[in-house]
């Protein structure tokens, strides 16, 4: 029996409809933004294996790094006990991070920062007597699949068979080019209710959502508002964290600063798993308690494991490396220059970009956004051309590891203009 047929017997896939599922490629090899499979066929990671990899796969120095720390201390339990990558990483992760962040709280990924921040938000306000548990969200967001992070996100197909035990959350209208005024008013609607304990968000790019782009003058705004009925601010940088959005952080565009700010994805540079979340002094001291009642009860196994750390402060340096923003620098260029050639393209409802991710809306007659048949055929066609490129429905991105070639890149584009020219 070979690979695939073994898988099938064990593995149950996410994100993967099992009945007549496509055998799955089997990848044996990683090295910069290529993978290599079992019949020696190479592809170009074109999405930093879901928006994970930051400096290609199996880099030299975070291997190093990685096993060094694997041979002094694999893992400790965190509660009672420290280390020396968990506090260096808060501490240069808080130089990094905008200047009203002071406290690292570590998870396991971006679905259990999430859970993190808006526990930390809700006892906030508990530990204060007050009665806050409602949550304004943007519409269409993504903020992980845990039950926390499905009350946060849309309430689309992905859900569906939850929706009646997730929480109740007020969403508003994505600040999009012309839903300017609804979205401001629909926030000011929502800040009506003086039991709002939250409001969270993707700053300025949605990512499952579609790579939905909106103006940072208009989040400005929400959090300004927010600040002003004293509604706790989340800025979910799972995705747009570690220089996606050409800024180390989307918030860094921002003139109010989020109060949280949850981190996972890119942290280790897409090596291994880990999440952290950050939040303002004032959140933490509502914690700073006689009455054991008012402690934050939360924690994972595997809270601040060593070699994760280990991987992510590796991947710190590297991005102390000028050569890391050059390449960003690099790919914002390039993509940009695309999307001067492609935009008007018959076959294009819009392209957009942010930093080093680019999205081209494709038009298409389906009504569904997320099983749209598209994606298949998508899929299908990047594959063989040895491209890894997994579309959102109708919507076709490259977020890709800052390491690839200007050639890689070229060929990607090239790719892609062929496929919307046979539609
Ligand atoms: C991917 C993602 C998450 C969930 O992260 P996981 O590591 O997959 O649990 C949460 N929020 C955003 C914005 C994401 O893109």
């Amino acid at each position: 029996m070979n690979l695939q047929e073994r898988d099938k017997i064990v593995i149950w896939h996410p994100f993967t409809q099992l009945k007549n599922a496509p055998l799955p490629i089997f990848i044996v090899r990683g090295e910069g933004s290529y993978f290599f499979d079992d019949q020696g066929k190479r592809y170009i990671d074109a999405i930093a294996s879901w928006w994970v990899n930051i400096h290609g796969h199996c880099h030299p120095y975070l291997t190093r790094k990685i096993t060094e720390q694997l041979q002094t201390l694999e893992h400790t339990l965190f509660s009672g006990f420290t280390h020396e990558p968990g506090v260096q990483l808060a501490e240069r992760l808080l130089k990094r991070l905008p200047s009203n962040q002071s406290k690292i709280f570590y998870s396991d990924d971006g679905s259990t920062a999430v859970e993190v921040a808006l526990k930390m938000a809700f006892q906030f306000w508990s530990n204060q007597s007050i009665t806050k548990t409602k949550i304004i969200a943007f519409e269409n967001g993504y903020h992980g699949d845990t039950f926390g992070g499905m009350s946060v996100g849309a309430r689309n197909v992905f859900n569906l068979p939850f929706s009646k035990l997730l929480f109740d959350v007020i969403h508003i209208s994505l600040p999009i080019i012309g839903k300017e005024q609804n979205c401001l008013s629909e926030m000011q609607n929502a800040l009506q209710y003086d039991d709002v304990a939250a409001f969270i968000f993707e700053p300025l790019v949605q990512g499952a959502g579609g790579m939905v782009m909106y103006s940072e003058k208009i989040l400005d705004e929400l959090i300004k508002q927010c600040n002003a009925k004293n509604v706790i601010t989340i800025a979910d940088e799972v995705m747009t964290g570690f220089a996606r959005t050409g800024k180390f952080f989307a918030s860094d565009y921002l003139e109010n600063k989020p109060d949280i700010i949850c981190m996972s994805k890119g942290l280790t540079g897409g090596v291994m798993p880990l999440g952290a979340t950050s939040c303002s002094q004032f959140i933490y001291d509502a914690y700073i308690s006689d009455d054991k009642m008012k402690t934050f009860f939360h924690g994972h196994s595997y809270t601040a494991n060593p070699t994760a750390c280990s991987a992510a402060l590796a991947s710190m340096d590297l991005f102390d490396n000028k050569v890391t923003f050059e390449n960003i620098d690099r790919i914002i260029k390039h993509h940009n220059a695309f999307l001067q050639k492609i935009k008007f393209h018959k076959s294009l409802i819009e392209v957009r970009q942010i930093g080093t991710i680019i999205a081209f809306e494709i038009k298409t007659n389906e009504q569904t956004h997320y099983l749209n048949s598209m994606a298949e055929q998508v899929s299908d066609f990047f594959i063989k051309k040895g491209i890894i490129l997994r579309p959102l429905g109708n919507i076709i991105y490259v977020l890709p590891p800052y390491c690839i070639s200007n050639e890689d890149l070229r060929y990607i584009y090239s790719a892609i203009e062929e496929f919307l020219n046979i539609l």
